[in-house]
């Protein structure tokens, strides 16, 4: 992929985004159709405030979603990595493929 050209995000976004998320090396394709592998360095916490309109909001603008909410969590308030309200949860979002 390193000499391959991506595409620009405006003209197709879905490509866009799993093109350069190959070439970033922060996910792979899985052997199973449909499906990606999320390398280790690939994801990360984030902080949330739990606002389900600002989730609808995140998934409208990168069509990813919450998919993990760790029961482990960090003691402390964060912000909220969309809103930067105070927020005291750390999840991990994702997209679909
Ligand atoms: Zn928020």
């Amino acid at each position: 992929m390193a000499s391959e050209k991506i595409i620009p995000g405006s003209e197709n976004f879905s490509d866009w985004y799993n093109q350069l998320v190959i070439a970033a090396e922060l996910a792979d394709y899985a052997p199973v159709p449909g499906c990606m592998v999320v390398r280790p360095y690939g994801c990360a916490y984030t902080w949330w405030c739990g606002d389900s309109e600002g989730e609808q909001k995140v998934k409208e603008e990168t069509k990813a979603t919450t998919r993990c909410i760790p029961r482990d969590q960090p003691d402390g308030v964060g912000s909220c990595n969309y809103c930067a309200e105070p927020a005291t949860e750390k999840v991990y979002f994702a997209r679909a493929y």
